[in-house]
């Protein structure tokens, strides 16, 4: 199984991405969370990319490609993963297509979860408060909402071209919308 999750920040990607990898027994890779991971460590990338990330813009494509494209190469992601936030970019789209076309796979399908701008901003600022990101203040929610709609809710289209997506209802219980995409994916066949 190799499958995306996308839809606008605060959708809740991150929590159903979780259950939908536990469930076909995939990692879940999700860029924002290796992110963090570099800059709590310190290392070269996490400098790099914090610079970005505090501003609410993206990484350039060419560090996060490369970030992906090593993660993917690991052995638990052989028999397939979940991206959770890549591809954002077109161009990332064009290399995650290179990569899984490498692997003689190809994309099964595409989770979009849907929701509403004000119940987002809502959520971001609840989790600002549970989880203290450093990215979510207001002004910078707001940022990385308009990045969103600028760069990334346009691949979704190109995706719906593909015949991949499933779009999602992402409002209501955790466990409401978990069901949703289970119900969505079950039809998806095995590659
Ligand atoms: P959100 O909760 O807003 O969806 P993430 O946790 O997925 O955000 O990502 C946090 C930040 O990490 C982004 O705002 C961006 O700066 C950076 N990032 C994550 N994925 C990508 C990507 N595919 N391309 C560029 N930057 C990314």
């Amino acid at each position: 199984m190799r499958l995306l999750i996308m839809g606008p920040p605060g959708a809740g990607k991150g929590t159903q991405a979780k259950f939908i990898a536990e469930h076909f027994g995939i990692p879940a890779i999700s860029t924002g969370d290796i992110f963090r991971a570099n800059v709590s460590q310190g290392t070269p990338l996490g400098v790099e990319a914090k610079r970005y990330m505090d501003a609410g813009e993206y990484v350039p494509d060419e560090v996060t490609n490369r970030m992906v494209r090593n993660r993917i190469d690991e052995p638990d992601a052989e028999h397939g993963f979940l991206l959770d936030g890549y591809p954002r970019t077109l161009s990332q789209v064009e290399e995650l297509d290179g990569m899984i076309r490498h692997t003689g796979h190809q994309l099964d399908a595409v989770v979009v979860l849907t929701v509403d701008q004000d119940e987002i901003v809502q959520r971001l600022l609840q989790r600002a408060q549970t989880e203290g990101r450093a990215d979510d203040t207001e002004e910078v929610i707001r940022r990385r909402q308009e990045v969103y709609v600028e760069q990334t809710q346009p691949l979704i289209e190109v995706y719906k071209q593909r015949g991949l997506v499933h779009e999602i209802d992402g409002l209501g219980e955790v466990d409401e919308v978990t069901k949703r995409i289970f119900t969505a994916l079950d039809v998806v066949p095995e590659s």
